[in-house]
């Protein structure tokens, strides 16, 4: 690890402002994925601006028909949180089912959505749930954030403040881990609002993506049966020392048809 300096911002405005003025630095939340990749030598801050307590920023909330989460709320603080479990229970079980307790008592939302790791859970609930992640200078559609491998629509300097989550009918994520990081192998979020259904797929490409022909067919008829009929074309999704694409591409339907179940009983 090389040298560096810390700060702690007192605000939204403190920090943003401390990245325009050093393009160097970097905001550091639970220090799950920054600090990993600091001691492997794949990124040397000059400065790491701790965003993690800015007053306000780990406040969850109902407003409305939607749950607002702030982006300090650490992994544990929203699966343990009442108003989650209550109306979105499959987000509060994602989050519950991130890592290791470790990695969940320090980890954050807005941290992981940023880090965007192509085998991450939250990805597949922002997109899944079409929720908007709200930044210090604007909001942005979950299907406008996500840009690729480890790529968003965040400026350098941008920081994210909350994320908006629409409280859906149903909804369910379901992910094959890999057992040694408990990062998803595949994980497939399903979310039912009215006649709409969503399926966001995380872990088995480049970036997490809405499955379109699951969508359609859960659309059409929400059941189990109609997920298992979908054929999932293995061309885009990665092969490496984990499973072949074609057992990825096998997987999709089989854990939609298993969200698609999980959320009936939710
Ligand atoms: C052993 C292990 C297992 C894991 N398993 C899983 C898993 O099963 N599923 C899963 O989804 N994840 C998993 N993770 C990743 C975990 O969720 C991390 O907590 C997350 O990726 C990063 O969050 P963080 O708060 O620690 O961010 P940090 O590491 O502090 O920051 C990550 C990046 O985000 C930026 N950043 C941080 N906060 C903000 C903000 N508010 N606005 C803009 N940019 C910001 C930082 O500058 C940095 O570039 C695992 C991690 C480990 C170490």
């Amino acid at each position: 690890m090389y040298a560096f300096n810390f700060e702690r911002a007192a605000d939204a405005k403190a920090a943003v402002a401390r990245l325009k003025a050093d393009p160097d630095a970097k905001f550091l939340a639970g220090g799950q994925s920054l600090l990993a990749a600091m001691k492997l030598r794949l990124a040397s801050p000059s400065t790491l601006v701790d965003v993690a307590r800015i007053p306000g920023m780990a406040e969850i909330r109902v407003d409305g028909k939607e749950i607002v989460i702030g982006a300090a709320a650490r992994h544990a603080d929203v699966a343990e949180n009442a108003e989650v479990r209550q109306r979105i229970p499959a987000l509060a079980a994602l989050a519950g089912g991130i890592g290791d307790r470790q990695v969940r008592a320090m980890g954050t939302i807005g941290g992981a959505l940023a880090n965007d790791d192509p085998a991450a859970c939250y990805p597949a609930a922002v997109l899944g749930l079409g929720a908007t992640v709200v930044t210090d200078r604007r909001s942005i559609a979950a299907d406008d954030f996500f840009k690729g491998l480890y790529e968003t629509a965040l400026e350098p300097d941008e920081l994210i403040t909350a994320v908006r989550f629409p409280i859906p009918d149903q909804a369910a994520y379901v992910k094959f881990h890999n057992p040694a990081s408990r990062f998803a192998l595949v994980g497939v979020m399903v979310a039912r609002f009215g006649s709409t259904v969503r399926v966001a797929v995380t872990g088995a490409a480049d970036s997490v993506f809405r499955c379109q022909p699951l969508e359609q067919a859960l659309s059409a008829n929400f059941s189990a049966q109609a997920a298992r009929g979908v054929k999932v074309d293995a061309g885009q999704l990665n092969t490496d020392l984990h499973a072949s694409a074609e057992y990825r591409a096998h997987l999709i339907p089989v854990l939609a048809a298993r969200a698609v179940e999980a959320a009936g009983k939710g």
